[in-house]
């Protein structure tokens, strides 16, 4: 399975996960050839995390300062 940094894999999938989404660990990045972390899973197969990704969605996509 192809390995990339969560810079790259943003860049390749045009998603935006941050790094509580996503399960890393050290490998060579395949597409800039860094040893760093890499994207090696999303949580988001979880259901608990679905259920708080769902929810801090919802928390984000509510202006409270209007
Ligand atoms: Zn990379």
């Amino acid at each position: 399975m192809a390995e990339f940094c969560l810079e790259c894999f943003h860049q390749l999938n045009g998603t935006h996960y941050t790094k509580a989404d996503v399960i890393q660990d050290f490998d060579l990045c395949e597409n800039c050839g860094e040893y760093k972390k890499c994207v090696v899973n999303l949580r988001g197969h979880d259901p608990m995390n679905v259920l708080i990704r769902f929810c801090i969605n919802l928390i984000s996509s509510t202006d409270w300062r209007k």
